[in-house]
């Protein structure tokens, strides 16, 4: 069993449909695939209809962009009715902070000389209701500035960079309760990732498994290998699962390739036990897994 649950389609900023991101799946032989875009549960429908054609086990899921003490966390949500209010509530908050940050950071590139319009970002984007850096990033590439996203990031998007512009997150602890009462489970994705290493720390991640978190990304790209097993080691402690995840892209990230890091057949049947006790606790229709 291959499992793989944290994968971005168009729906988000990855670069493949929703159908081709299924259809990557296959060819990469899992048996199991997350659909997890960026704040919106927009790709599902798709995704789910593409699986039961190809014979994957399609699990909708969803990135949160959450704050907690101040730094950036992305929470991983699986299976939650995504219509139940507080949690769209708080999606429809993020999607908002996305859409009035585009004009804001293309406000710097003009200050840096470069043009840039709307329509530009909005053709890379192609109607996803989650505009991010990467679309960006894609725009600025048509227009020659830059050879690629990493590029883009490294010299004008990243965090601190000259067209960096903050955005609306939802506070963590509120969403992981949303996700909960919504019938679905919270993971925090590459909790140690990206200058993020040793926050949240154990004890914080015991009282966030308090209030209901699920889970942590302990094998993703952004942990080296001793940062794993300290991960590891932590959920182990804690009682939370540990999964692994590709956060695959498309082309739109290197080194992100499907399967390139998977969950233990173990730790995803405790992940679904966990969804299927939520869902029966909650008052809500959830999605359930598809496909398979
Ligand atoms: P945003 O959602 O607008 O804050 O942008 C964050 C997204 O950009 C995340 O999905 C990251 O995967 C992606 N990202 C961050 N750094 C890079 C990079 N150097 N190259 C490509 N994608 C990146
Ligand atoms: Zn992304
Ligand atoms: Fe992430
Ligand atoms: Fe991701």
């Amino acid at each position: 069993m291959r499992i793989d649950l944290h994968t971005h389609s168009r729906a988000s900023d990855g670069t493949d449909t929703p159908t081709g991101l299924v259809r990557a799946a296959v060819d990469a032989g899992l048996d199991v695939v997350a659909i997890t875009d960026h704040d919106t549960a927009d790709g599902w429908a798709e995704a789910g209809a593409a699986a039961v054609e190809l014979g994957i086990e399609l699990v909708p899921g969803m990135e949160i962009s959450t704050i907690h003490r101040g730094r950036s966390v992305h929470l991983l949500a699986y299976l939650p009715d995504p219509t139940y209010p507080p949690l769209a509530g708080e999606l429809a908050r993020v999607l908002t902070g996305r859409g009035s940050r585009v004009p804001a950071m293309l406000e710097q590139l003009h200050r840096h000389g470069i043009e840039i319009t709307e329509d530009d970002v909005r053709r890379a984007s192609d109607g996803t209701a989650a505009p991010g850096r990467p679309h960006i990033a894609d725009a600025l590439v048509t227009l020659g500035v830059v050879a690629d996203r990493t590029e883009a990031f490294n010299d004008y998007l990243g965090a601190g960079k000259v067209a960096y512009v903050d955005r609306y997150a939802a506070p963590l602890e509120a969403t992981i309760r949303h996700v909960t009462d919504a019938g679905g489970v919270a993971v925090i994705a590459h909790p140690w990732g990206r200058g993020g290493l040793g926050r949240p720390d154990e004890a914080t991640l015991a009282a966030l498994h308090e209030i209901g978190l699920a889970g942590i990304e302990v094998d993703h790209q952004d942990h080296d290998p001793p940062t794993r097993e300290r991960l590891r080691a932590i959920a182990r402690n804690l009682g939370l699962v540990a999964t692994g995840s590709s956060d695959y892209h498309g082309v739109g990230k290197t080194d992100h390739e499907l399967g390139c890091n998977t969950t233990a057949p173990e730790e995803y049947a405790r992940l679904m036990e966990l969804a299927r006790a939520a869902a029966a606790g909650s008052d809500r229709v959830t999605p359930g897994v598809v496909g398979g």
